[in-house]
């Protein structure tokens, strides 16, 4: 399908419904700058001289016997303090204020929904913006990690390791987020799938939760449940998602 025509049935779709649900992945937030690891190459490490996956640095395993391969690669690759939210994400906040859209369901952990003005977001991966002391649980902000400048973060009041509430590789999801996000799913009259290559579980087993005839697909690059969409955009999601912007007072 040509843009032109795309753009007409998106919107045309988006007038019909009255409960969207959004679920997005990385793709969403490359517009803003932060990368995505699936497009690119340049993630992957070297550690005791073998080239090691983003995968692998943000599992459990990993954090545990490299905590400061970790922290060197989590704070350069996905702290972004500079990243603003982009078209996409400030046209769901729109269509959420619109009543229109209903939940925001992300596998993102950089907090650019929320800064966008979206209230009912659901951070299945958690977020970079929280953080806790294994030892005794108290709660940093986001600049603990940024002040340690890609060393190990450590508690100011027991000197325990600092982890950022994110799940990690090996970690399971929030069970009740989990279940909250199927229960939006199945409500959904549309569902607009996003910047998500749908190779990370639960994503896939999410989508497919989905009932209606309103499957809106918007990515740059093919996806597994592509032949399931009722409407496949292979664009960007910050253009797909541009027209619903904001209209600006005239
Ligand atoms: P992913 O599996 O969700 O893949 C990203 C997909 O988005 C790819 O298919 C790519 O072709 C597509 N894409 C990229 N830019 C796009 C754009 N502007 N418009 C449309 N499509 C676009 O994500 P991943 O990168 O493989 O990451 C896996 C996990 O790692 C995520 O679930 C997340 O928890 C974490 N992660 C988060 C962030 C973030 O918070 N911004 C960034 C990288 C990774």
């Amino acid at each position: 399908m040509n843009n032109e025509s795309g753009a007409a049935k998106l919107k045309a779709m988006v007038e019909e419904s009255r409960y969207i649900v959004f679920f997005g992945g990385a793709g969403v937030s490359t517009e803003s700058g932060i990368p995505d690891f699936r497009s690119a190459d340049g993630l992957f490490r070297k550690v005791d001289n073998r080239r090691v996956s983003p995968e692998e640095i943000l599992s459990r395993d990993f954090f545990r016997r490299h905590p400061e391969d970790f922290y060197s690669f989590y704070s350069s690759s996905l702290i972004h303090t500079d990243a603003r939210p982009n078209a996409a994400h400030l046209a769901l906040a729109e269509l959420e204020k619109q009543g229109k859209l209903k939940a925001v369901i992300t596998q993102n952990i950089d907090g650019l929904h929320g800064l966008a003005g979206s209230r009912n977001v659901l951070e299945l991966h958690g977020s970079v913006q929280r953080n806790y002391c294994m030892e005794c649980r108290e709660p940093y902000p986001l600049s603990i990690i940024v002040e340690s400048k890609g060393a190990v973060p450590r508690c100011t009041l027991c000197g325990g390791v600092i982890k950022p509430d994110v799940v990690l590789y090996q970690e399971s999801l929030d069970m009740a987020l989990l279940e909250s996000a199927a229960n939006y799913i199945a409500k959904a009259d549309m569902l607009i799938v996003a910047g998500t290559s749908l190779s990370v579980q639960p994503a896939a087993g999410l989508v497919r939760l989905y009932r209606g005839d309103r499957l809106v697909l918007i990515n740059k690059t093919p996806t597994p449940m592509d032949r399931y969409a009722d409407l496949l955009l292979n664009e960007k999601v910050g253009q797909a998602l541009g027209p619903f912007l904001p209209q600006k007072d005239v």
